[in-house]
């Protein structure tokens, strides 16, 4: 059962990384929590901004911006971040609204925003997202492809903070949230972006340097 108030329900999610992350050796702040602020309204999270949440994440550009504007002029120090399929043709809204993008994925994708950041003279940190589970449906690059579209992406000077993945639903994820670390690794990034409500205390173990939190925070969606 969640908290009601989500006051509460921040303390206890920054409870549960802090602790997951001294159990690894590794300090708290080391981690952002990202609240995954998707379908709920200005009303629900308003809350949390005044409880002292400041790092949010959509994952559909036109809903961001039909929502944000308002809030970040309230609460300027806001961060916001891209954690949904990005269309190419959104690349340039995108890059406008939005301080990260964790889901570049493709090399197309990854000229549109080179574009959109040279026009707009304003760079997000981006993460390449990783088809970790080798998923049919799923978004992020397959593995093998990585290389390459860290490549073309260091050309095209996106600045590049790490990888991200969600792995397979109803699997254990540990030994995903390993493979993206190693990945992530070998090719010297710093930035992991793994970890949901029901993962996030295992991806912290496991290296996160960003979990996206969205049920455990607002409770579940409608
Ligand atoms: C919705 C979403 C989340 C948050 O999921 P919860 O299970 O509600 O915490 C995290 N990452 C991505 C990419 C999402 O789309």
């Amino acid at each position: 059962m969640l908290p009601d108030d989500p006051e509460t329900r921040l303390a206890t999610v920054r409870d549960a990384i802090a602790r997951s992350a001294r159990l690894a050796d590794r300090k708290a702040d080391a981690v952002t929590l990202i609240a995954i602020s998707k379908t709920r309204s200005a009303g629900e999270i308003e809350p949390l901004l005044a409880a002292g949440q400041r790092v949010f994440g959509e994952n559909r550009v036109q809903e961001a911006a039909a929502k944000w504007p308002a809030l970040r002029e309230a609460w300027p120090d806001t961060r916001l971040h891209l954690v949904g399929q990005l269309q190419s043709n959104k690349a340039e809204e995108a890059v406008a609204s939005f301080d990260v993008i964790h889901s570049v994925d493709r090399s197309s994708l990854v000229a549109a925003l080179a574009r959109a950041m040279e026009r707009q003279g304003r760079r997000p940190d981006c993460f390449l997202q990783v088809n970790i589970g080798d998923e049919e449906q799923k978004g992020g690059c397959a593995i093998d492809d990585l290389p390459a579209l860290l490549a073309q992406a260091r050309a095209a000077h996106l600045p590049i903070a790490g990888l991200m993945a969600v792995p397979p639903a109803d699997t254990e994820p540990a030994p995903y949230f390993a493979l993206l670390a190693t990945l992530a690794r070998d090719h010297g990034l710093t930035g992991l972006s793994m970890g949901m409500s029901g993962d996030y205390e295992t991806a912290v173990t496991l290296g996160a340097t960003h979990v996206r939190v969205g049920t455990a925070l607002f409770g579940e969606r409608g």
